[in-house]
Parts: C-alpha cells; structure tokens; sequence
C-alpha cells in the first residue's frame, strides 16, 4: 500500500542520522571557528573516520534482513517437527504456520518469526538478529569510541572556556558558540551514557551467547523454580495438570571464544569483527544451534512453563494426538474421529482475539489460599479479564516483559508445544 499509516517509529532512523550529523559535523564547524583552540588535522582525522565507522554500521544495522524463514519453510518445518519430536519438543508459530527453529521468536513488527532474535530495536527500526547483530554490536562500539573521543575535545574547550571566564567577554566566545559548545556537550554526553549501558549489556550477551530475550526466560525460569521449590517440585497447569519444574542450565554458552565467534558471524578473525564492512553471517547459518553438554539430549529451551500450555479446550486437542496411533473399530468412526480432530484444529488456527490469560501468579495463588478457608463460596475463575494482565505480562527484574522486546507475547505464548494435527498426520504420512 502506498499510504501506509504514519507511526512515530518512522521517524527513527531520520532522527539518528539527525543526531549523528549534529555531533559529528557541527562540532567540526564549531572546532573551526573557535579561536583559542582550533581543530587540528588529526583531530578532524579521527572525528571523521569514526563517523564514517558510524554510518556504515549503523545503515547495516538498520537495513539488512534480519532474516526469514527459508521459502520452503512449510517443507523445512517438518524436518524441524521432526527432529524436535526426537527431543518430545514442537515449537509451532501459528502466525507463520510453520515450524520454529530453536532460538527464534515471532516480531511483532517484522511480522514473521526472527532467527535468533535478540528483539526489535526502535531506533533501527530492525530487528536485532542473527544476522544483524554483528553490525549492531559495532555500531554501538563505534558509536561510543567515537563519542568518547568527541567528549574528550569538547572538555578540553569547555575548560579553556571556563579558564578565560574573567577576561573581557569580547576576547571570548560569542554567545552563539557558547550555547552550541552548550548543547555539544549535553546531547554528546547522554548518548554516549546510554549507549555505553547498551554496549557493556551486548558485549555480556556476545560473551554468554545470550540474546536479550534468552535473559528474560532465564529469569522467568529462576522465578518458576523458585515458586516449584515453595509447592514440592511442581506447578500447576491449566486445567490442574501438574508440571514438574526443575533447576535447567542454559544449552547455548558454549565457551567465551566460541560464543563470541559465533556471534560475530562465524569468523575467528579478530579483526574482521571490528570491520565496519565485514560479510553478513552466512545465511545458511542461524537455524541450528551448537549446544554445550550439561543437560539431557530430551530436555530443551526454553524450560517448561506452565503459563505458555495451551488452555484447557486446546490441550484436549493436543493430547488428541494419542489418537493418530489408535485403531477404530469401523470407518465411520475414524471418519468421525477425523473430522472431530478437524474442527479442533480449525479452532487452534483462530485469531487470538479469545485468548484468555491466566492470571497471574500470585493472584492465583491467593484466591487458592482463600478458597480453602471460605469453601462455601465456590471456585473462582482462574483466568483474568483484563486482556493484558495475565502471566504473560510477567516482569523481570528491570521491569521488562517479552513485549517489550518486540517478541509478539501472544504467539509466544500459546505456541508452544503445539504442531497442529495436520501437520503430524502429514508427517506421518511423509514417513510411509
Ligand atoms: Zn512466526
Ligand atoms: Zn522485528
């Protein structure tokens, strides 16, 4: 569509350059001009290789494909059914209709699932992904070597400023230069915080080979061991199926130099991880993951959560699934059964609008205390009514959700463990 609806993350990308150009070359305008210490030849040198640096990374950041499912992902996704249902796991997006390769999640803005997404990063308006992270992690360390450096000039004038403050004022700085040299040092200063945070944050990931994302199920794993550890080892499902939960390590930190070459595309060149120019990871890479030893083959990630099982109504369906190995007495009644199994999985295709969220956590837990003090007055739903209130809004320590990071929370949640019928019955048939 041509009018697509303006959004303010359109202007994202337009502001940064903005920013960028501000800092960059308007301090060179003000360094030039600014008598009592002019820019000198390495200086201007330095700012511009790094800005250069800068835009490079930053437009690879923001413009390259972040990755997509292969065009025969529907072919592909039975391979991936496959070999999960060697470790009893099916990772199923119901939005994408196919299946989904460990590490990957649905972008809510992308609109499809992301290899190794790390999350959608508004100010590149891109998802930060496999593929992209390289060119993302440079950005950021370009950025703040660069700003750095732009900190260290601006001091130094600011300080001349500051010396010269007795001195008649027409021997000083107009008031126009001093306001820029002002704003210079303020704008230059809260980026480079920010960034840095961002940078320190990216460069943790790099070495645990952990996306942001991957942090957050960490600390909503620790949080359901400890909740399992109070309850005897177990949390409650929907429809009151205990879940065993216990403490699981996570399979992708695969040592400090090969998490940090795997991040960095594959290369063990140290320095084409610094080169703004260096190749895209291979894109055949991203779908499957090297893995250390320290769990079980059967066991995978993310760790069992009760709040992502389907509700009631659709486990029923998966649970259906049994009924692919059994024997009917007459045709009529596999026809029935067939048809049955159909209409099930037409309902777990629908749109999410009648998604119910459990509530959360302690509210349940609560109005469990409270019903068996006050019997009479009968069980109460378990399922909030706010739309967005239940478990899936649970927050991590810095206060984050899943949505937050652009994953799309719903198909998130709800798909887990969950091939539609017709895809197992397909790959039974395949398997013929
Ligand atoms: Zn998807
Ligand atoms: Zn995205």
């Amino acid at each position: 569509m041509l009018r697509d609806e303006f959004t303010i993350s359109q202007l994202a990308i337009p502001a940064v350059s903005f920013l960028i150009s501000f800092l960059a070359y308007t301090s060179q305008y003000f360094f030039l001009h600014f008598e009592s210490a002019p820019l000198l030849k390495d200086e201007a040198w330095k700012i511009n290789i790094f800005a250069s640096c800068i835009w490079i990374c930053y437009f690879r950041a923001c413009f390259v494909n972040p990755g997509r499912l292969p065009s025969g992902s529907k072919s592909s996704g039975l391979d991936q059914a496959e070999k999960d249902s060697a470790t009893g796991r099916h990772r199923w997006c119901r939005r994408c209709e196919a299946c989904k390769p460990p590490r990957a999640h649905h972008c809510k803005t992308c609109k499809r699932c992301i290899p190794k997404m790390d999350h959608h990063c508004p100010w590149t308006s891109n998802c930060v992904s496999h593929f992209t992270f390289p060119h993302f992690i440079r950005f950021l360390f370009y950025a703040v070597v660069g700003m750095g450096y732009l900190e260290t000039l601006l001091w130094e004038r600011g300080s001349i400023v500051w010396k010269s403050r007795d001195l008649p004022s027409y021997l000083g700085p107009s008031v126009g230069q001093l306001i820029h040299l002002f704003l210079l040092f303020v704008v230059n200063s809260m980026t480079v915080f920010a960034l840095f945070i961002l940078l320190v944050r990216s460069l943790w990931s790099l070495v645990f080979n952990t996306t942001t994302i991957e942090s957050w199920e960490i600390e909503r794993h620790e949080t359901l061991v400890r909740r399992a550890r109070v309850l005897g080892g177990y949390l409650e499902g929907p429809g009151g199926k205990k879940i065993p939960i216990r403490k699981q390590e996570f399979p992708y930190d695969i040592g400090i130099w090969s998490n940090i070459k795997n991040g960095m595309g594959g290369s063990a060149n140290i320095i084409s991880w610094f080169w703004p120019l260096a190749a895209t990871p291979d894109r055949m890479t991203g779908w499957e993951f090297e893995i250390n030893d320290f769990e079980d083959p059967g066991v995978s990630w993310p760790p069992p959560d009760p709040d992502r099982i389907p509700l009631p109504a659709v486990s029923l369906a998966a649970e259906d699934g049994s009924e692919l190995l059994k024997t009917y007495s007459s045709a009529r009644e596999e026809v029935e059964a067939f048809r049955r199994r159909q209409a099930e999985d037409l309902a777990r295709t629908r749109p999410f609008s009648e998604i119910q969220r459990r509530k959360r956590f302690h509210e349940r837990y609560k109005q469990e205390d409270r019903r068996d003090s006050d019997d009479e007055r009968g069980p109460r739903p378990i399922y909030g009514d706010q739309s967005d209130g239940g478990e899936e809004s649970w927050r991590n320590a810095e206060g984050e959700r899943l949505q937050d990071f652009g994953v799309d929370e719903e198909a998130e949640f709800y798909d887990e463990d969950d091939v539609p019928l017709g895809v197992l019955l397909k790959q039974r048939n395949q398997g013929q």
